[in-house]
């Protein structure tokens, strides 16, 4: 017996299970290679909001400080680096 209305919340591209129709339509977006999150200053897709929240950041500026000297850093790596060559 098959059941109508079973087949929207399975992704026919790869076959994955969705909660709700709306993350179904937000997944069918990624194999279309149409992001749900975009860039609003300079339109760069992203597929999630943390990968978006990330990219903004390049826009605004914000940047990481030491916690110990207060230096910034525009980067993880960097305030990373930055705290193993200092030693705190
Ligand atoms: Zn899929
Ligand atoms: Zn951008
Ligand atoms: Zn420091």
């Amino acid at each position: 017996m098959v059941q109508v209305g079973m087949f929207d919340k399975v992704c026919s591209v790869c076959g994955k299970a969705l909660s709700s129709k709306s993350s179904m339509l937000r997944h069918k977006n990624l194999h279309l290679g149409i992001y749900s999150y975009n860039c609003s200053v300079c339109g760069k897709g992203f597929s999630t909001k943390d990968g978006l929240s990330g990219h903004m950041s390049w826009h605004t500026g914000t940047k990481l400080p030491c916690p110990v000297c207060q230096k910034q850093f525009r980067y993880k790596v960097d305030l990373l680096k930055h705290r193993k060559v200092m030693a705190h």
